[in-house]
């Protein structure tokens, strides 16, 4: 085994169906939290509302202008609203949305966060914030966004439509596969990531057949969880690059992006880690040499989108896309890629899914 450092996050996790309703007040006394802040879309309110009733009159703010990629102006005026209402710590009930507006409040006042996800995005156990100004995504690293308590409760993913629940699962899908090769990638991360995949793809056809099955939910959202918690400690690297490029500069939706860019990605590096090729793969249920398949097959099993046409993407301006994620390249990325190769993996992205690779023949 090679030799490797392993930076640990801290913070606490609650799990379990039922956990949210039941768990929020205590958890925010722990924090000793009296005066709170929600962060949750308009949408989110209803469902939000019998989770506060037990919080009593410690809400004393909600912020709704929740945005995806937290424009600044969004963020400026959480931060401000945060200020006024002098809440000591954040709620954030929603997607990595509210998750993000409230990393974005953290940021700069280092108040806690107690995090409450319903969808997969897997922001709430990581460090990692991201703001928008313009056409221009910037993201940043720092322990003050990391939720202090994160409250999963798969009974609040029930109603997440079959085609969301699908994309935003191959997000987290996404962050498991680049677990294996990000910066901080160790043995930890890899046996993690290997969990991930494998509920992930066990319970996601589960949720789309009959999304309101409680124990379907519980096995997406523990894979969505600990393929946070992967990527969170190996850190991101070229298919993140990909889709920050894509979300940031042409407003492409998150979840979608990853769903269809992760195949072209993995059929990409695959040949070059074949080790890493053959975990994915076992996590899958395929036989080494099959990842790409089998992953492709989940993702058109979902229903998901499979080329960025699909979701808004013209193909006139790949060339731009191209120029962009050039300069975003990681140094230590998974495979050398020149500009010739980005663009040929662009339009393959553009076009649908990967053409099917045969399995390795077993030695
Ligand atoms: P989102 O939070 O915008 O939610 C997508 C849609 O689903 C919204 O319309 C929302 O109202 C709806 N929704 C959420 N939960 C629902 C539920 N239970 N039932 C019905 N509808 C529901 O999208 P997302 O994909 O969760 O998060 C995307 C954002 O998170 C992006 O800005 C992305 O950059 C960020 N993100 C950050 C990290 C990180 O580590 N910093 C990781 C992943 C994603």
């Amino acid at each position: 085994m090679d030799p490797f450092v392993y930076d640990g996050l801290p913070g606490r996790v609650v799990f379990g169906a039922g956990a949210a309703r039941n768990g929020l007040a205590a958890q925010l006394a722990e924090l000793g939290a009296e005066r709170v802040l929600l962060c949750v879309t308009e949408r989110g309110l209803a469902q939000a509302q019998p989770l506060l009733e037990p919080l009593g009159d410690k809400v004393v703010g909600t912020f709704t202008d929740v945005r995806m990629h937290v424009p600044v102006e969004s963020a400026q005026a959480a931060r401000q609203l945060a200020a006024d209402c002098g809440a000591q710590a954040v709620l954030a009930i929603g997607g990595g949305s509210a998750t993000g507006t409230a990393k974005a409040i953290a940021l700069t006042s280092g108040l806690p966060i107690v995090a409450v996800p319903t969808t997969y995005a897997g922001s709430e156990v990581t460090a990692v914030w991201g703001l928008t100004q313009g056409e221009r995504k910037t993201t940043g690293k720092d322990l003050r966004v990391l939720p202090k308590v994160v409250v999963y409760d798969p009974e609040l993913t029930l109603d997440l439509p079959p085609d969301l629940s699908a994309s935003s699962g191959l997000n987290a899908l996404a962050h498991a596969v680049e677990a294996f090769w990000g910066p901080g990638r160790n043995p930890i991360t890899a046996l993690v990531a290997e969990e991930a995949i494998r509920a992930l793809s066990r319970g996601l056809p589960a949720v789309v057949a009959a999304p309101h099955d409680v124990q379907a939910r519980t096995d997406a959202l523990y894979g969505a969880y600990v393929a946070g918690a992967s990527f969170a400690v190996a850190g991101s690297s070229l298919h993140h690059k990909i889709c920050h490029v894509l979300g940031g500069a042409f407003n492409l939706p998150h979840a979608q992006t990853h769903a269809v860019v992760l195949p072209h990605v993995l059929a990409l590096v695959a040949p070059a880690l074949p080790d890493v090729e053959a975990r994915i793969a076992r996590a899958l249920d395929a036989e080494p040499g099959g990842a790409v398949a089998a992953l492709t097959s989940l993702a058109v099993r979902l229903g998901a989108p499979t080329g960025l046409r699909e979701i808004g993407m013209r193909f006139e301006d790949l060339d731009q896309v191209s120029d962009l994620v050039q300069e975003k390249l990681p140094a230590d990325g998974p495979v050398p890629l020149n500009r010739e190769a980005v663009g040929a993996l662009l339009t393959a992205t553009w076009t649908g899914p990967p053409r099917a690779t045969p399995p390795r023949p077993q030695s």
